[in-house]
């Protein structure tokens, strides 16, 4: 998982495991912890950008969303493995497995 994002990471071919899923969010948590010198924070404190926080709390809400969903498939009598398929399926596209 991205120390930055929380996205998947691909696992290197060869060596360390990487820590970022890509450049840009290796590059912020440089920024972040440079910043976080600057401004005397200490380790588990964190300063993000409101849109970055912002879509965190949206894909959150998506996943509720998707639970929710999932949820009341299943007590409407859908096949859990349609109601499991649905639920991945979304969870994937929220968390950008793909990208
Ligand atoms: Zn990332």
């Amino acid at each position: 998982m991205c120390r930055w994002c929380g996205r998947p990471v691909a696992s290197a071919p060869i060596g360390r495991p990487r820590a970022y899923c890509r450049r840009s969010c290796r590059q912020r948590a440089y920024e972040s912890r440079r910043r976080g010198i600057e401004l005397g924070l200490g380790d588990e404190e964190l300063v993000i950008a409101r849109h970055e926080r912002d879509d965190a709390l949206d894909r959150l809400a998506e996943v509720h969303g998707l639970w929710a969903d999932a949820v009341r498939d299943a007590q409407d009598g859908l096949a859990e493995s349609t109601v499991l398929s649905r639920l991945l399926d979304g969870i994937d596209r929220v968390i950008g497995t793909n990208g």
